[in-house]
């Protein structure tokens, strides 16, 4: 199998907004989507700045790219001006009317997910391209397994195609318009809610094209049976060199969806390091960042470390330094988990120890862990 080296596509890098590179060599880029309906309210006064104040702390977790839902014109007005606001490159994602995509591309607005077969004739993709090619926005095609177009259902249920072949062709004969237009920088997703079915279209796609690919499994259900049906998904295609930037999508959080896909990519360049033969993963950087060791809590506990970590898990996957961090519960396993990390804190006894690079340098009562573990932190 041959390293799958796509094409390079930029976005954003104009004005305030951030350049965003995806393809080539460069790290995959980890996405996530706003899950509410934006209005004026929502970027105004003390609300705007808790919008503006999550968006950044997305980025400072590692999310690259950061998409809304712009069902209407008012949507993408205030996609436009919430794009003036933040660094974080934005992503409009179009579905039905092209005059909205035509608006958003008014504003610094980094990249446009659209359904070609949804926004209208020929006519109508051609006038979006124009903009787009004269503003130097990118487009992604999003092609999901839910919204097939109808002749393409049909050969699925009579067996013509299978599922991944019809999100294939259907991604095909959307290029195959950009390609017309000469229309470059274009991106192509073909999620599906199966994780097979999104290898499988995926690794078709990947061997006839040089486009970027954005990657995830759709759908994918809520945090535990979404964080594995894409772990699965992910890692496969991460381990071959296929996908660029990828998306973990949770009925949950936008943070978990950050931190999901940290872990995910991890694991796959952690492989791809350690592992010869069919792991083939170009070598793209991962950026730095933490480790979380945390146990998993049982009768011996004397420390909470579940609600210890979930009170710094948002917090930790902000650092930008290479550090592993263990949260422990008891003497059983935790002193020797906390010596082995930057800093480790760890229940013992009556007592909560803190471990900084194998040495005891606290101990202190449970309730003082906090401000003790922070201090330690900001200095390690
Ligand atoms: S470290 Fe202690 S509290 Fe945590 S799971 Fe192990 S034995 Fe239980």
């Amino acid at each position: 199998m041959q390293n799958r080296i796509s094409r390079l596509v930029k976005t954003g890098g104009f004005g305030h907004v951030e350049a965003v590179h995806l393809g080539g060599a460069f790290p995959v880029v980890i996405q996530t989507m706003w899950k509410d309906r934006l209005s004026y309210a929502c970027i105004e006064g003390a609300a705007g700045e808790a919008v503006v104040a999550r968006i950044n702390r997305l980025k400072d977790m590692g999310c690259g790219l950061l998409r809304f839902a712009v069902p209407d014109l008012e949507a993408a007005e205030v996609l436009g001006k919430l794009a003036c606001m933040v660094s974080m490159p934005l992503v409009a994602d179009i579905h039905f009317d092209y005059k909205i995509a035509l608006r958003c591309l008014d504003f610094p607005i980094a990249k446009i997910r659209i359904n070609p077969g949804n926004i209208g004739g020929r006519d109508r993709v051609e006038k979006v391209l124009t903009r787009a090619a004269a503003k130097g926005v990118p487009i992604r095609i999003g092609v999901n397994g839910g919204s097939l177009p109808q002749e393409l259902r049909r050969r699925v249920e009579v067996g013509e195609l299978d599922r991944a072949e019809a999100l294939v062709e259907a991604a095909e004969r959307e290029l195959a318009i950009f390609d017309e237009f000469g229309f470059r920088d274009v991106l192509v997703s073909m999620k599906a809610s199966s994780a097979g079915e999104t290898i499988r279209a995926n690794r078709l796609l990947a061997e006839r094209t040089d486009v970027p690919l954005h990657i995830g499994v759709t759908e994918a259900g809520p945090l535990i049976a979404g964080v594995t049906r894409n772990a699965a998904a992910l890692y496969t295609l991460l381990s071959e060199g296929i996908g660029d930037t990828i998306r973990v999508s949770l009925s949950d959080t936008m943070e978990n969806e950050v931190i999901a896909g940290r872990e995910i990519l991890n694991l796959a360049s952690v492989s791809a390091d350690v592992l010869n033969g069919d792991m083939v993963q170009p070598q793209r950087a991962v950026p730095d960042g933490v480790t979380i060791v945390s146990c998993p809590r049982c009768g011996r506990n004397g420390f909470d470390t579940h609600g210890f970590t979930a009170r710094w898990l948002d917090y930790l996957y902000t650092l930008k330094k290479k550090c592993t961090i263990a949260i422990m519960g008891c003497a059983v396993n935790g002193p020797e988990e906390a010596r082995h990390a930057d800093l480790g804190i760890t229940g013992a006894g009556g007592k909560v120890l803190l471990f900084r690079h194998g040495k005891i340098v606290r101990t202190i009562d449970a309730i003082d862990a906090d401000i003790a573990f922070r201090e330690e932190l900001d200095t390690l």
